[in-house]
């Protein structure tokens, strides 16, 4: 047996090691099985160049656990190494980076702690034993121990396969590992995709034979295999089904709804990745549908925290990316300097408006069925992308009254006649809600204006971005204005009503508002059609506020700020009104007030009961 003292500068790393990585001791065993895969897949690639000999189909990783002994061990039948190997590799190469990885791990957020390798067994052991043969066939099988201190001892074994077990002897604050379920989980967590089969373990399947009485079950005992090696990424495009994509799906989120479609993506130049992402059907807890892109390295699970490779619009999306060009023992900051990273986000971004663009070409009807759900992923992606938004405004769709879908440029053509301005702008007019804002819709329709829905909290931002972009759009509220004034021109009607008498009817509704902030009486000639009294919101204020509501900001610099509108050309202003004697005229114009205010939904509470009250008594 032979003594040495491995080559590291610091007197005892371990501590230290613990120490940074309290949180995620469990990754000790990815780095170790990874190490078998590698380890296998290299004697495999030897074989095939004829420079190894002996069986190399169906090769399988082991893991065990023995709980009496207190080990777990991880048994590979890989390339295996030599004396000189085990000296070189676990001793120098794995120990003399000690000082460079306490470096790096100082600010902890090396992702996923990947790439920590062969050291991370002593996370969780307090004496890692490795036992190896090398392919080589003079090579004979070694055994390496290492106890946590910088000395370890060598000794010749008595190995007969090819391959390498590694041997730890889990330590007291790590007996958790030493439970099947535990284990189990991890593999699934970490190893679930890697290429090479994982063996923990059997499992007992039973199968029935024979009829009747004489049926009988018959149980047979099989490896269990934690991993599927080929995963559908990996796959070629055109071979897949889309059954195989959904069940893949299903595979990744159990118990989730079937996604809306998804895209493959496969590159290998100028980086190498692959994956699938999938649009999931969006449900009343977006927030908690998000962060759920794993990230992968050649099959190796390492994180689902991926907003820094992913943008941010797509962090809605699910599924899979993996590329072996993320670099992983970087931290985060450093990540998203990296230029590879950019590129790589770049070509997510342009795949996914690839991939609308072409859905939308393909089947239209169905893309607009769809847009509900796809429409927040587009939308944002518009706002934060500038590559995206480029993209998108060829398929971005708006919705109207009519449930009718338009492209930006389609929308254009079909209110250009009616809805320009007078300083030639296009004016968008939306509803938020069709229900509460019956009455406007109605009548800006008899204007042949055309009604956008605009219901969803990112629709505030998207109309903006549609304004600032140059879109030569402005977007209004159907409440905003009287009808007539939705669109800016310049013809103007003139009132019935003569200054004296408009300014009769002013004092008499200023008269109504009483103390009340926020309201503002403002007289207009409008069609004899159209109602007496109606409330506006106009669209700036409206914004401010709203804008102030979502910053969480309480002072409410903006009250409940509207206008209330009279129609002086309206035959009961003009007529009734103003002929009645003084108290009917105060009583007509609070009551014509409180119409208005119901139709904005904002008679509320003890005003609305008493209002309603009132009515009652007028019948009795
Ligand atoms: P890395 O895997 O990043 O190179 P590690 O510290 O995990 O670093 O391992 C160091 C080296 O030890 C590996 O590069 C490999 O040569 C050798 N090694 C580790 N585990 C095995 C194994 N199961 N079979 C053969 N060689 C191994």
């Amino acid at each position: 047996m032979a003594k040495g003292q491995i080559s590291v500068q610091t007197e005892n790393i371990f501590p230290i090691i613990k120490k940074f990585l309290y949180s995620d001791h469990e990754i000790f065993l990815r780095e170790l099985v990874s190490n078998a895969v590698d380890a296998t897949t290299k004697v495999k690639a030897l074989a095939i160049a004829g420079e190894a000999t002996g069986d190399v189909n169906g090769l399988r990783i082991q893991v065990k656990l023995d709980k009496k002994a207190k080990t777990i061990t991880i048994s590979d039948q890989g390339i295996g190494m030599s004396q000189e190997e085990v000296e070189k590799y676990l001793n120098q190469v794995a120990f003399s980076s000690a000082e460079e990885f306490i470096e790096k791990y100082k600010d902890q957020s090396i992702i996923g702690h990947f790439g920590l390798g062969f050291y991370s067994a002593f996370m969780v052991s307090d004496k890692v034993e490795v036992v190896t043969k090398s392919y080589k066939a003079d090579a004979p099988a070694v055994r390496w121990i290492c106890d946590g201190n910088p000395e370890y001892e060598i000794e010749a074994a008595e190995k007969q396969e090819r391959g390498t077990d590694i041997i730890l002897h889990i330590n007291k604050e790590s007996k958790e590992f030493l439970e099947e379920a535990r284990i189990e989980g991890m593999l699934k967590k970490y190893c679930k995709f890697l290429p090479v089969e994982i063996q923990f373990g059997t499992r007992t399947e039973s199968t029935w034979e024979g009829e009747g009485d004489d049926r009988k079950e018959i149980k047979q005992e099989l490896p269990n295999i934690v991993n599927n090696p080929s995963p559908l990424w990996k796959k070629k495009p055109n071979d897949i089904t889309d059954e195989e994509y959904k069940a893949f799906y299903n595979e990744l989120y159990p118990y989730s709804q079937p996604p809306l479609f998804w895209i493959h993506l496969n590159i290998d130049y100028p980086f190498n990745l692959t994956g699938i992402l999938y649009f999931p059907k969006l449900n009343n807890t977006p927030e908690l549908q998000k962060n759920k892109i794993q990230l992968y390295s050649n099959q190796v699970y390492v994180t689902d925290e991926v907003k820094d490779i992913v943008p941010e619009f797509l962090t809605l999306l699910h599924g899979v990316i993996d590329s072996p060009d993320i670099p992983l023992n970087v931290s985060r900051s450093y990540l998203q300097a990296d230029g590879n990273v950019k590129k790589i986000t770049n070509y997510i971004t342009k795949k996914v408006a690839e991939k609308l663009e072409s859905l939308f070409k393909k089947d239209r009807p169905a893309y607009e069925q769809k847009w509900s759900e796809t429409g927040v992923f587009v939308k944002y992606g518009m706002i934060s992308d500038e590559k995206f938004n480029e993209k998108a405004v060829k398929f971005a769709l708006l919705k109207n009254s009519e449930d009718q879908f338009f492209t930006i440029e389609e929308y254009k053509e079909k209110i250009k006649d009616l809805q320009t301005d007078k300083n030639d702008r296009l004016v968008c007019i939306y509803a938020n809600n069709l229900k509460e804002q019956y009455s406007y819709v109605e009548s800006a329709k008899t204007y042949g204006y055309d009604i956008l829905i605009f219901d969803s909290m990112i629709d505030n931002h998207f109309m903006q971005h549609l304004e600032y972009k140059g879109e030569n759009l402005s977007f209004v509220r159907v409440d905003s204005d009287t009808a007539d004034h939705l669109v800016q021109k310049d013809e103007k009607k003139e009132s019935v009503l003569s200054e004296t008498e408009q300014n009769e009817v002013k004092e008499l509704f200023t008269a109504c508002l009483g103390d009340k902030k926020g309201g503002h009486v403002e007289l207009k000639a409008l069609s004899p059609d159209d109602n007496p009294v109606m409330i506006t919101k106009p669209e700036f204020m409206r914004r401010m506020k709203e804008m102030q509501m979502m910053q969480g900001m309480d002072n409410d610099m903006f009250g409940d700020m509207h206008n209330v509108v009279i129609n002086t050309n309206n035959p009961i202003i003009a007529g009734k009104l103003l002929k009645a004697d003084k108290e009917k005229q105060g009583e007509m114009a609070s009551y014509l007030h409180k119409l208005a205010l119901l139709q904005q939904n904002m008679l509320k509470g003890e005003e609305l009961a008493t209002f309603v009250k009132e009515s009652l008594s007028r019948l009795s």
